[in-house]
């Protein structure tokens, strides 16, 4: 038993799990919302629906000041230095392109090198792909370990004097690995490289503090944690963000305009051009209200009690393949069976309305490195329980007789 969370009023919480039996294990990819985001999203349509950062009237003004509200909530859930190192984008894939546009290609060359990892999200390889077409910068990968770790064995050679920037993904969104980043930043820093955090799987989950953590830049998507589709943050140094060139242009990232001539607007406006995803934003206030409420740390408490039941549970059946083994896993698994297509298995479990995840996680060069086309994905979050684990289990165990004791 276990009463970490008052996880009872949480599910209340979620009008999408009142009357159905939804179980949801697909948090990796993206979270349910509570009806006070989605309450927070329809009064900002339907009580002050105005643009920010311009109009002088009452709603506009009502708007401006919610939408920096939110900025403000952002930099204190990630202690960050300043309001200025927040920018809001459309989620962690367009942030990553936003860096690989506006200080990739502006500070990148063929003597370069960049470092990545082999557990990346596509999102946080393919914009380095083309900035490396573009500026011939070559990219280097940290490979894996057996246990589904990275393997540091070699990082002073991958770390070298010509690395000039070092991305990786904070907690794998297939392996559930939670890397040791603060240690392959501190090694960054000697060489004078560059460092990204892709946390779209972390800042839900567990404390990120910027100033401890001290990368360069930050980057994750606020549908993950509990808040609307649309909206994602980049966090940068402030010195390094005033170096780069913006990325949208148009209009509010200005400063003056004339027929010949810009200048650009002060950080962070400098990079949101037009107009932005107001009732988005807006609603991701609502969210970081409502994780920092509860807390981050009983919520990543309560993760890894669910965790390590399931990796327990699973682990009792030889047919079962899982993919990490690692004393740092975060609230995601995967898994297959022998025997048994992952897509099948997948199927079956959303006959019993249990909502898993199967294919290649947007991690192909991974699933390259573990052998296999795809897996079955199961990730956690706060409003899960212990017997919908066990109700998965028992679903598994009826699949494997289904599947493979009448082959
Ligand atoms: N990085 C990681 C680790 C992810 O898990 C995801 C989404 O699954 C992304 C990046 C891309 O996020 P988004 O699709 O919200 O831009």
């Amino acid at each position: 038993m276990n009463n970490l969370l008052d996880i009872q009023n949480i599910r209340k919480k979620f009008s999408i799990l009142y009357d159905n039996n939804l179980i949801y294990f697909d948090n990796a990819s993206t979270s349910l919302k509570p009806d006070i985001v989605i309450d927070k999203i329809k009064n900002y349509y339907s009580l002050y629906p105005a643009n920010v950062h311009r109009s002088i009237y009452k709603i506009g003004l009502k708007a401006s000041e919610e939408y920096e509200n939110v900025r403000k909530k952002i930099k204190e859930f990630l202690n960050a230095e300043s309001t200025k190192n927040i920018i809001f984008t459309s989620g962690t894939t367009e942030s990553i392109n936003l860096i690989s546009h506006s200080w990739g290609l502006q500070n990148l060359n063929e003597n370069d090198e960049i470092l990545l990892t082999e557990m990346e999200h596509h999102s946080n390889i393919v914009p380095w792909q083309i900035c490396s077409q573009k500026t011939g910068c070559k990219i280097r990968y940290i490979a894996i370990n057996d246990q589904g770790e990275l393997d540091l064995s070699n990082i002073n050679e991958l770390i070298n004097e010509k690395t000039k920037l070092v991305s990786l993904i904070h907690q794998s969104n297939v392996l559930g690995t939670v890397n040791p980043i603060k240690e392959i930043i501190q090694i960054a820093k000697k060489q004078g490289a560059i460092t990204l955090i892709d946390a779209a799987q972390t800042v839900p989950h567990l404390e990120v503090d910027v100033k401890e953590i001290d990368c360069d830049f930050l980057v994750f998507s606020g549908h993950k944690m509990v808040g609307p589709t649309g909206v994602g943050i980049l966090y940068g140094k402030e010195n390094i963000l005033d170096g780069m060139q913006p990325f949208m242009s148009g209009g509010q990232m200005i400063n003056e305009v004339n027929l010949h001539s810009v200048t650009f607007n002060e950080l962070p406006l400098k990079f949101e051009a037009g107009t932005p995803n107001i009732a988005q934003v807006i609603g991701l206030g609502e969210s970081i209200d409502f994780i920092s409420k509860i807390g981050i740390n009983k919520i990543n408490e309560y993760e890894r009690y669910l965790t390590e039941y399931a990796l327990a549970k699973l682990r009792l059946n030889a047919k079962i393949a899982l993919y990490a083994n690692s004393k740092h896993q975060g609230s995601v698994i995967s898994f297959n069976i022998q025997g048994i297509n992952a897509y099948d298995l997948a199927e079956f479990l959303d006959q019993k309305n249990i909502a898993v995840r199967v294919g290649h996680h947007c991690a192909q060069p991974l699933m390259k490195v573990l052998g296999v086309p795809s897996t079955i994905r199961i990730s956690f979050y706060l409003y899960n329980t212990i017997e919908e684990i066990d109700f998965l289990i028992l679903s598994i165990e009826e699949a494997i007789k289904f599947f493979l004791d009448r082959a």
